[in-house]
């Protein structure tokens, strides 16, 4: 790497999309954003925003049959703003990759034997993994010379003690199949916890924090002294919080009896708990503005909206309730993404009631609208309450930054 080399791409790779953003390591800045939808669907979409020459975006449509395709079209478009892959000016790529096991706790440079690695998870992440794989191989084709980091989802989490992370479960028959508890959106629980620790002036070694990351995903995690203790996702991105469209905490009986009794295969019960069921299982409607206007609106349909709400809030606090336990002192509870950052009532209605254990909202404070980190609790209350936006690419990026600039 050349001392010049200050910007890093980052890389996230879904099954039929790629998002990316080029950073400026010198101070965070965007310098292009984008989005490839559609990935071998027969239309792609590519929706470029070169934010550092201050220009459009620029969408692209056509036919991109595979990865490959997709990244290359990436890699045109930012070479037409002076930003290309090439440049010598680019210091790494970071890739968000989604499992990483016990074996990856820290981001990892990529070579084979990493790729390898990673390619022994998948059948632990059969949606996630395989996609990342897939970028990073592409990446490297395009840029062999670069140093590729992973940047794991589930690697925040590896700090979890035994007793908070294994299952009450036949120990050999878990540990045969790696059936333990693993965590997700880790890379947001890092950086919204220890943002956290900045807003209140403090070092996160000094800070214990209860981070709810409630977007159409949605988990929560208890953060002690900076370190991970517990986190509500388990073996999949399917335990815990009432989520969009996935149930969180169920009873596992119920998938014996949906066999049982209902009939259903495997991939049917896989399909209702990951995709049908959560807020728009409840109500129909994932997405928490149309489910506040339902409830507004009233009658029959706003009480259906209201119940979904009302499981979605206790679903919250009973983790609110648990994980102060396990923290023992709690000095921030910070919600974040899509719903945590902008739907007041869930803040307000989550931590409701809670004032015995030191939890208040104030309301103006609340109702404000910003994009910064922000406390919304009043000056008594022990616990601070803050809204604090997470920024998953910039976290990646720094990571994958200090890694090649060590
Ligand atoms: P993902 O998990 O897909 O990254 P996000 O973190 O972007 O999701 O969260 C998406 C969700 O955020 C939407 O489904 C919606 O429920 C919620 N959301 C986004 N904007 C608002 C808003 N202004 N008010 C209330 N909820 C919002």
């Amino acid at each position: 790497m050349t001392a010049t080399a200050t910007r890093v791409l980052v890389l996230n790779s879904g099954s039929s999309s790629v998002k990316y953003q080029l950073l400026d390591m010198r101070d965070g800045a965007r310098l292009a954003v984008g989005l490839v939808e559609r990935i071998g669907e027969g239309s792609s979409r590519l929706a470029h925003t070169p934010l550092a020459t201050g220009g459009e975006q620029r969408e692209t449509e056509g036919a991109m049959a595979d990865h490959e395709a997709a990244l290359k079209a990436v890699a045109a478009e930012l070479a037409a703003d002076g930003l290309g892959l090439d440049s010598p000016e680019l210091a790494a790529i970071g890739h968000r990759v989604v499992h990483g096991g016990l074996k990856f706790t820290e981001p990892t440079v990529i070579d084979d034997a990493v790729l390898a690695e990673i390619e022994r998870l998948v059948p632990l992440a059969p949606l996630h993994n395989p996609a990342n794989i897939t970028g990073i191989r592409t990446a490297r084709a395009l840029r062999p010379d670069l140093p590729q980091v992973a940047v794991f989802d589930t690697a925040f989490h590896t700090t979890m003690p035994e007793y908070a992370a294994r299952y009450a479960l036949d120990v050999e028959t878990a540990d045969r199949h790696r059936i333990r508890r693993y965590g997700f959106h880790g890379t947001s629980h890092a950086y919204v916890s220890r943002t956290t620790a900045a807003l209140l002036g403090k070092d996160p070694s000094e800070v214990n924090v209860i981070v709810l990351h409630l977007g159409n995903g949605a988990s929560a995690s208890a953060v002690a002294g900076g370190r991970c203790v517990d986190t509500s996702m388990g073996l999949t991105p399917l335990e815990g919080l009432v989520m969009g469209t996935r149930s969180g905490d169920i009873d596992p009986a119920v998938t014996f009896h949906l066999k049982r009794v209902a009939g259903m295969s495997e991939d049917e019960v896989d399909e209702l708990l990951n995709k049908q069921s959560g807020l728009v299982g409840l109500c129909g409607d994932n997405d928490m503005r149309e489910i506040r206007r339902r409830i507004d609106a009233g009658g029959e349909d706003g009480a259906r909206a209201r119940l979904a709400f009302d499981i979605y809030i206790h679903r919250l606090k009973k983790y609110l309730g648990a994980y102060s336990a396990v923290l023992g002192r709690v000095d921030a509870v910070a919600f974040t993404a899509g719903v945590g950052e902008n739907a007041a009532p869930v803040r307000e209605a989550a931590i409701a009631g809670l004032e015995e254990m030191g939890m208040a909202v104030d309301a103006d404070l609340n109702a404000r609208r910003s994009g910064e980190p922000r406390l919304i609790s009043p000056e008594y209350a022990r616990v601070a309450v803050a809204v604090v936006p997470t920024d998953e690419e910039l976290e990646i990026a720094q990571q994958t930054y200090a890694l090649v600039s060590a």
